[in-house]
């Protein structure tokens, strides 16, 4: 038997599965980082430092996008469907964990519905 005829699909694999893990820890790295940066502290500038106290809803709406109907009619290649959209805003109250300094900012969620 040559050992050779199971190693290859077995580096491949491997090698595969690498680029995958890569991909998935480069990709949670750069969420973190962007949360970072959202979360920075007015008062000490230190990245990541706001925890959030509280959420409060101020806005919502729900509306047809267009632009969003037409990426998404291209990336899937079927007709023009039109796009929901719900957005919803929140007043966030965060809370520095180094210096307490306390601030609040507004978080913007948007749902994308097909129908
Ligand atoms: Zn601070």
């Amino acid at each position: 038997m040559d050992a050779g005829v199971f190693l290859v699909p077995l580096m491949i694999c491997g090698l595969l599965g690498f680029m995958l893990a890569v991909g998935i820890v480069f990709s949670y790295m750069w969420l973190m980082h962007l949360d970072a940066e959202t979360r920075r502290c007015p008062g000490c500038l230190k990245k990541g430092a706001g925890g959030i106290l509280e959420t409060e809803l101020i806005d919502s709406r729900s509306y047809i996008d267009s632009s969003a109907t037409e990426n998404l009619s291209r990336k899937y290649k079927n007709r023009l469907q039109p796009v929901r959209v719900e957005e919803k805003k929140y007043k966030v109250h965060y809370k520095c964990k180094h210096c307490d300094h306390e601030w609040t900012g507004v978080a913007l969620e948007k749902e994308y519905n097909s129908r």
